[in-house]
């Protein structure tokens, strides 16, 4: 890794806390990406690694996935972002940002620019120097791509992730060096420590402000530091589950994705979201299902 990222230790909580906070939710459609069904949701038998990759699949079986963000207020700590979608490039000109690798994963994807986070904050009349905190599910390109768009901010993910994507061969892992190699403050959250709690159905848990209103939760497998977002509504809970599923089928029967980091953990973090799913009357927001975004409001609170 280059000289420019230096991550430390987060310091928690992280300042901004306020007791009794909630939080409002508005979910953000950063592009539209199109891939092979069995990619996200595993097909059994002989062809099923080939057809999860696109071969000898007929276009018209692909499936549309949204790349996303989420924008939370809180009261006290301000705009938040979970995951930052694509850079605003990408609209124009992915290859820059996205290098060989990551246009290719993203072939056939649509992006309009005013689609790119900053622009969706400015719409709302919120400036990108506005958000102070960025929390990060994992550095997967399709996640990270918009991360420089937000120099001000503190950023936090998992140690584990940052080391996962920090490796030399990271790049065939889905990271893009060039979404993180900036001299950010980025923090890191270690699922190994003691101020590590349970929460709810999940072994462990960080509660990031100290409030109980934006809680981290450990759901390793996708990759090896993967984390989700518990948000305290008014009312209920609302899981931003990232990639630990891809979709509401993962959910509900159990079905997997074909490439997994670490099937084991990937099951093991699978049955802590079920578990939470059964005793929650919590929203649970995947990470690709177009069918459960065309769903979500515009605002939660
Ligand atoms: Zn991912």
């Amino acid at each position: 890794m280059s000289a420019a990222a230096e991550p430390r230790p987060a310091q928690l909580p992280l300042p901004g806390g306020s007791a009794g906070a909630g939080v409002k939710l508005y979910p953000l459609l950063s592009g539209v990406a199109r891939g092979p069904r069995a990619w996200f949701e595993r097909e059994e038998g002989r062809l099923a690694r080939l057809h999860s990759i696109g071969v000898g699949v007929s276009k018209h079986d692909f499936v549309d996935v949204p790349v996303v963000s989420f924008l939370v207020e809180h009261p006290s700590a301000g705009v938040i972002l979970i995951d930052t979608g694509l850079h605003p490039s990408v609209a124009v000109s992915p290859r820059k940002n996205l290098g060989l690798v990551g246009t290719r994963l993203l072939a056939n994807l649509r992006m309009e620019p005013e689609q790119a986070v900053p622009a969706r904050l400015r719409a709302r009349g919120i400036d990108h120097s506005d958000v102070r905190l960025v929390v990060m599910t994992h550095l997967h390109f399709d996640h990270a791509s918009g991360m420089s768009e937000f120099p001000e901010a503190t950023f936090v993910f998992t140690r584990a992730e940052w080391e996962a994507a920090t490796e030399p061969r990271g790049w065939m892992r889905g990271y893009v060096r060039r979404h993180f190699d900036h001299a950010f403050d980025y923090r890191l959250l270690d699922f190994e420590s003691r101020d590590v709690d349970s929460y709810a159905t999940f072994g462990r848990a960080i509660d990031l402000l100290g409030d109980g209103s934006i809680r981290a939760v450990y759901t390793p497998g996708h990759t090896r530091g993967h984390m989700s977002v518990i948000l305290r509504l008014r009312n209920r809970e609302a899981l931003i589950a990232g990639d630990a599923i891809y979709t509401r089928r993962t959910l509900s029967d159990g079905v997997l994705p074909t490439r997994m980091e670490d099937e084991h953990l990937f099951r093991r973090s699978l049955k802590e979201i079920q578990l939470y799913d059964d005793t929650r009357d919590a929203l649970i927001v995947p990470g690709h299902d177009m069918a459960a975004w065309k769903e979500l409001r515009a605002e939660y609170e």
